[in-house]
């Protein structure tokens, strides 16, 4: 799995680096990624911060068989 953060709807409220500070580093008004590719062993936390986000501003891309991937390489999105 990986992830991006849409900065637009981020309120920086810091529940995703509470929750997975591995991947999450609140700076500013925003958090940026300091990995965009989930290690199996934290996946769990990491769809908790997705479910959890208040601004609903973190969207997965998952990886999808091949010819199975739409355009924008985004296969599925929680939001
Ligand atoms: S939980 Fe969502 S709104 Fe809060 S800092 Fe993380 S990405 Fe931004």
């Amino acid at each position: 799995m990986k992830i991006k953060v849409n900065s637009e709807f981020c309120l920086g409220c810091g529940l995703c680096e509470e929750l997975v500070p591995e991947i999450f580093r609140l700076k500013g008004d925003t958090v940026e990624l300091i990995n965009d590719v989930i290690p199996e062993e934290i996946s769990e936390r990491v769809e908790f911060a997705i479910e959890d986000c208040p601004g609903k501003a973190i969207q997965t891309k998952r990886t999808t068989p091949p010819g199975y991937a739409n355009r924008s390489g985004f296969a599925e999105s929680l939001q």
